[in-house]
């Protein structure tokens, strides 16, 4: 399901101006979509037949909501939803021109493969993608691969649910061989207010100089904004005492490994 559809002529058509008796085109593949919705439920559009491998179609209400959400929280003047980039075969979930930043939601399974690939052909045009990872499907135990992908490109999290309920967040968490041990409270993020500065980690947790690297920009309230937080501090101090990370081995110890192993070898001969 979509906000957006093509009318007879071709020109893009909000749900909100849409007409129950009128047949659309989907902007992605080109079948007919009608109108649903309405008191209760968000205005979207739905295709007749099939979905197939369509990903405007397959999209959720959930997702649609977080688009809207989204439109509210930067205005409308400013931002544009479904944006079509023939140039790419892509349409873009949220679009704020000005930042030239591109918001992706994902309420669904994704592979790393297509996080990356999403990342650099918005790249190509000059787009900075900013992932939002609905809770529905990600923060889990176990790290998805799109998790993992994402580590160094700016992504936040969010529990916005159906009845508008929730926030956009970041969170600081000890992550181990794909297992999420532990998190942080959740830090609400103000997607309003980018920042394209580097932060001030010279004292900070190894993954916040990391992110501070990487990532191209931050946001009000989020980990790097907050970095020198003495409470966040303190918390990370404490989740990185309860789970270190692996020692790694001097060279000295790795060149005497394979003596160790014969060694123990002869020993556990000469006693049977
Ligand atoms: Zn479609």
């Amino acid at each position: 399901m979509q906000i957006f559809a093509f009318d007879k002529g071709g020109t893009p058509v909000s749900a909100l101006l849409a007409s129950r008796q009128n047949n659309y085109r989907c902007l992605e593949c080109g079948q007919t979509v009608r109108l649903r919705g309405g008191a209760h439920k968000q205005l979207h559009f739905f295709h007749l037949g099939p979905i197939g491998s369509c990903r405007l179609g397959g999209k959720s209400l959930l997702h649609l909501n977080l688009q809207l959400h989204l439109q509210t929280l930067l205005t409308s003047q400013e931002c544009h939803l479904e944006r079509r980039f023939p140039e790419i075969n892509r349409i873009a979930d949220v679009v704020w021109e000005k930042e030239k930043l591109i918001f992706e939601i994902q309420c669904s399974p994704i592979t790393a493969l297509e996080v990356k690939q999403r990342i650099s052909d918005y790249a190509s045009l000059g787009y900075q993608a900013v992932w939002i990872l609905h809770d529905k499907q990600f923060n889990r135990y176990h790290l998805s691969s799109a998790e993992g992908a994402l580590r160094h490109f700016p992504h936040y999290y969010t529990n916005i649910g159906l009845n508008k309920r929730g926030i956009i967040y970041d969170q600081y968490s000890i992550d181990r061989q794909a297992l999420r041990k532990e998190r942080s409270h959740p830090l609400s993020v103000d997607l309003r207010l980018p920042s394209r500065g580097k932060h001030s980690t010279r004292r900070a947790a190894p993954l916040l100089r990391l992110r501070n690297k990487s990532w191209k920009l931050s946001f009000a309230g989020d980990l790097l904004d907050q970095a020198t937080s003495s409470e966040l501090q303190k918390t990370i101090i404490s989740f990185e005492n309860r789970f270190p990370l692996p020692q790694k081995r001097s060279w000295q110890e790795l060149l005497l490994l394979p003596y160790r192993m014969l060694f123990r070898i002869l020993l556990e001969k000469s006693c049977d």
